[in-house]
This record gives structure tokens, sequence and C-alpha cells, in this order.
């Protein structure tokens, strides 16, 4: 991966090689952004320029011999985690093949997309203690062949507490390494983490860059690009899933489930309940997640005007919610959504934690 691969950013790019240059490079730092914005991408780049033998002044050579080792994410010095099932293996170089092809495939990667290659949509991730132990041993060793090791270590928030026997590792590692945390969620990161790295923040891409990257890439006209890239607020996921007019998994259940809500048909909205319930954890915090997103629309709809990020579907939805809801209604069903999540997180019984949100949410409406 080099940096004219990642979608503009170039304002972070620019600080990467200058940090580089100057030689002083923070020893953990915390990759934070929407993977849609590239935050995985762009730490992948900067890996790579870090290894490359000989960069220019804006990016790595892409020839040299560690160059041609990172266009194949088999560079001996770059070491990954991840969040993965605990039924496939228990670290995560066991998953290597898997993950190397994933990046291959699209850099820009998130959670449900990553699950979804190792088929385990309905199973939940995670990056377990076996796996800290695994990352303190491999960087106890000595580089291969470069000045750095780096570890990329792909959504920290899906380290339990386990995570801390990392702490005293990132906040002092052995010589000449360096820590790459790519984070989305930082609300779900472990506190005594976040406070041991220095932030790299990630903002959503600049619009024109998208609506560039979306003509070169899709062949779309200017102007249509320009619209995708308005309407993704600059998350290329976004922008994609826009153009290529696909519905969310999610959004005909929940609307379904809302309506019932709604109708105060606590009935049917218990048939639906066994229905869903019988598709895993994992599908029902997507659902739940699914929900929120589209509570947040609601409420900043008007604010947002063509920038949503919704598609023709959901826009329709969002708008007929809006018109049933006050302030006070979407609040309210946001925190019920909300705490849920960590109900269903924490192994509850995902019948009745059904139940109790169609009661709270009919009630609220
Ligand atoms: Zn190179």
């Amino acid at each position: 991966m080099q940096f004219k691969q990642v979608v503009g950013q170039s304002h972070l790019k620019q600080k990467m090689t200058s940090m580089a240059a100057s030689g002083r490079i923070p020893h953990a730092q915390l990759v934070l952004g929407e993977s849609g914005a590239g935050n995985l991408p762009l730490a992948l780049a900067f890996a790579g320029y870090l290894l490359c033998k000989s960069p220019n002044a804006e990016d790595s050579c892409g020839v040299c011999d560690s160059c041609r080792k990172m266009q194949s994410f088999t560079h001996p010095d770059l070491h990954f985690s991840f969040p993965f099932p605990s039924t496939l293996g228990d670290v995560c170089i066991d998953l290597y093949p898997q993950w190397r092809k994933a990046l291959q495939a699209d850099a820009y990667l998130n959670y449900e997309s990553w699950m979804r290659q190792l088929s385990s949509e309905n199973k939940q991730g995670n990056i377990p203690i076996d796996e800290c132990h695994a990352i303190i041993r491999t960087l106890s060793m000595k580089a291969y062949e470069s000045r750095y090791k780096i570890l990329l270590l792909w959504l920290p928030e899906y380290l339990g507490k386990e995570g801390n026997v990392l702490l005293k590792f990132l906040e002092e590692p052995p010589p000449d390494t360096l820590f790459l945390l790519v984070c989305s969620h930082p609300d779900k990161l472990l506190s005594t983490i976040v406070s041991r790295t220095q932030l790299i923040r990630v903002p959503p891409i600049d619009e024109q860059d998208l609506a560039l990257h979306l003509t070169a890439q899709m062949g779309l006209p200017a102007e249509e690009a320009a619209r995708f890239a308005m309407m993704s607020g600059g998350d290329l996921l976004k922008a994609n899933e826009l153009v290529s007019n696909t519905d969310s998994p999610y959004l005909e259940p929940f609307r379904q489930w809302m309506l019932y809500c709604y109708k105060k048909n606590l009935h049917q909205s218990s048939k639906w309940a066994e229905e869903i319930s019988g598709k895993g954890r994992e599908y029902i915090k997507g659902l739940l997640l699914y929900g929120i997103e589209i509570m947040r629309a609601v409420a900043v709809m008007e604010h947002l005007g063509e920038r949503n990020g919704l598609n023709p579907n959901e826009k329709e939805f969002v708008m007929k919610l809006g018109k049933l809801m006050t302030t006070k209604k979407i609040t309210g069903i946001f925190e019920v959504l909300d705490a849920a999540i960590y109900e269903v997180e924490r192994n509850g019984n995902l019948k009745m934690i059904f139940t109790d949100m169609s009661f709270k949410i009919s009630k609220t409406f």
C-alpha cells in the first residue's frame, strides 16, 4: 500500500511523511476515523513508508524489496492484530492468509465486511488474550530486516479487559517498535489505552477528492460523482453503496419493527422478535447499530439536507419517521437501542431484550 492509493487526505499524508523525515515518531499512535474515510489504508501506507528502503518526500518508492513485500502484506516486520471469532483460531497469525486476501481485495475494510469474508457474520469477533500474549512475544524479538518493527492493531475496540496486559508494552515498547492502532469507535476503547497513544484524527475525505476518485474508478460523470461524494459525507464506503444503490440488509426488518411499535401491535412485534432473535447476536447488534444510525439521521436530517449519506429508500423512511417524532422521542428511542446493545453484548436473552424494547418504544411513540 502506498500513499497514492489512499483517496484524498493529503494533509495527513504530509503529516506522516514529515514525521518520518524528522525521525521523531511517537511509538504508539491511534489512527482514529471511519473506515470509509480511510483510517486503515492510511495506516498501511504509513507503515509501508516507514519500511521502504528508498522513500521520496511524498511516498514509498513502490519498487524496493520492502515495498514489494508490502504489496502482498507479507513484510516480516509488519505484524497485524485484528478481531476474529474464537471458533476460527487462537491467534491472528492463523488467519493471516484470509487477512492478506481481504486487504488485497480492498483495504477500505470495515468490521462487517471482514466478518463476512470469514463467513462469520453471525459470530462475535474479538481480540483474545492469547493474541495479546502473541503480540508481546513477537515484538520482543528483533526486527528482521528493517529499522522498525511495526504492529498494526486494527480495531483495538475489540480488545476486552485483557487488553490491559498490553499497557506496559504500549508505554515502554522494546526499541524501534511502533504501534499503529486503527480505531473507529473510541468510546468503546479502553481509556487506559487511549491515554497511552498519540492521536491522529482522520477526517472525512474531502468531497472534491472523493468525487475525482469516483470518476476515475467508476467512470461516473463529474456532476454525478460530485453528488454522490456530497451525499456520502466524504465516506468512500457509503459512496460506493450509494452508487451501487444497495439497501442495507437491516433497513426492511428495522422499518417493519418500528411500524409494529408505532401501531402498538405487541403481538406482531413479539412474533417479529422471535424470528429476528434466531439470526444470532452479531446480526442483532448490527440491526441495533443501524437503528441508532437511522435515529441519528432523523435528528439531523434538516440540518444535513442533501449531505445525509442515505440512499433513496432510507431517506424516505427517515423523512416519514421525522414527521412522527419530536427530539424528545428520538432521544428516547435512541437510548433504548443503545442500552440494548449493552445487554446483547453481555449475552442477555434476545427475545426478552426485544420484548422490553418493543414495549418501551411503543410507549415513546
Ligand atoms: Zn520502497
